[in-house]
């Protein structure tokens, strides 16, 4: 099969090894007590890239199930959840909050920029009854990055928990659980880590803990609830059958991030490159500020078709990059540079390609995106 670039804001492409890892011979995740070390092992690894002391769960589903079972675990009956919206993954909270029985207020500000945190505390000191609150590292949608280091902690000033969605810029951003008290963290397999799509994992602090045993009703979810996976190590139990080869191939991701110590600084500098090609090429970018460094926001310029570009760049160019849905459907394209996209020359490609395209479709571009970009890193 001819196969494409996939230059998309997740699923990202995925390094050999961890195709390879993941069809290594599995063990019986259940009995076999060597997988609970494996587990346990990765678990403590990915603590320690978040920079926490919290217990880490592997779930076996979508980053989405992250989201869902922070929610399911903490929300009871009647619980006033504050729910952060900049963005159509900060909104979503309120779904979850629901469908559990909490009352989500959302705090909804302008999608074009990151939340104030300053504006932000001035609607805590009017009203801070909340048992969490949630808020998304990057929208993706959007491609805005909330300074979760300053919210957090402030949110946490007023005795409330933190859920953070950090599904699309963990390991392409900085991320300090401990140090910005975040109670529940929320990633997952197929953005920049690079592996497939298919785990979610979670850091849950001991005051999120605290609360999930002291609730008066149970979690109505059973997949969903946190609290079956506290006693795992120890009783060498899971709640279901483990993935063990989606398992085996995250480990091979985990360890590839770890020996990768210029990360994020090559994801900063990447991003800032595709900024200044994109904006020099007469295009606009979705955000005023804020971008994340693991994708960029363009704006489909008047006239063009984001399905037309989308098409165009996969059949001619070989390069799959992604519109936006929502209230963003058919408004901007997406460009991904998160985990292994995150490297220049895939990156340089992408941006040519796009250059070529946006021609073919009658929006001439003043220069072509990818000298640029080389040449913003010092390639040209
Ligand atoms: C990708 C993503 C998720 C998880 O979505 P899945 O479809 O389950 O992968 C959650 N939050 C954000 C911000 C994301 O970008």
């Amino acid at each position: 099969m001819e196969m494409y670039k996939m230059m998309t804001p997740g699923p990202t492409m995925t390094a050999p090894s961890v195709l390879q890892a993941r069809s290594r011979e599995f063990v019986n995740p259940d009995v076999d007590t060597d997988f609970c070390e494996e587990y346990h092992t990765l678990c403590r690894e990915l603590a320690e890239l978040l920079d926490t002391k919290n217990e880490v769960y592997i779930l076996g589903g979508e980053g989405i199930l992250a989201l869902e079972a922070a929610c399911a675990s903490l929300t009871e009956p009647g619980d006033r959840v504050l729910v952060i919206d900049n963005g159509i993954f900060g909104k979503g909270f309120a779904d979850f909050v629901t469908l559990y029985g909490g009352e989500p207020v959302l705090y909804t500000v302008d999608y074009h920029s990151p939340v104030d945190t300053e504006k932000l505390r001035d609607y805590l000191e009017g009203d801070h009854d909340f048992k969490y609150a949630t808020v998304v590292h990057c929208d993706t949608p959007s491609g805005v990055l909330n300074d979760i280091g300053a919210i957090c902690p402030m949110i946490k000033e007023y005795g409330i928990l933190t859920v953070t969605d950090a599904v699309a810029s963990m390991f392409g951003e900085e991320i300090h659980v401990d140090d910005w008290d975040i109670d529940i963290i929320c990633g997952g397999s197929q953005k920049a880590l690079s592996a497939p799509p298919g785990l979610a994992f979670v850091s849950v602090s001991g005051d999120a803990v605290n609360v999930m045993k002291h609730r008066r009703t149970p979690v109505a979810s059973f997949y969903c609830n946190l609290l079956l996976f506290q006693n795992y190590y120890e009783e060498k139990w899971f709640p279901y059958t483990m993935p063990v080869s989606d398992i085996y191939g995250l480990a091979e991701a985990v360890r590839l991030v770890r020996e990768d110590t210029d990360r994020i600084r090559r994801h900063h500098r990447i991003a800032a490159a595709v900024r200044k090609a994109v904006k020099e090429a007469g295009l606009s970018l979705y955000l005023d500020r804020g971008d994340a460094s693991t994708v960029t926001v363009i704006c489909v310029p008047e006239g063009i078709k984001d399905s037309e570009i989308i098409r165009i760049m996969k059949e001619k160019y070989s390069i799959l990059i992604a519109g936006s849905f929502d209230i963003l459907a058919g408004k901007v394209i997406r460009l991904g540079h998160m985990g292994n996209n995150a490297n220049i020359e895939d990156v340089a490609q992408m941006l040519a390609g796009l250059t070529k395209t946006l021609e073919e479709l009658g929006f001439t571009c003043p220069c072509d995106m990818g000298e640029v970009f080389l040449k913003e890193l010092g390639r040209r």
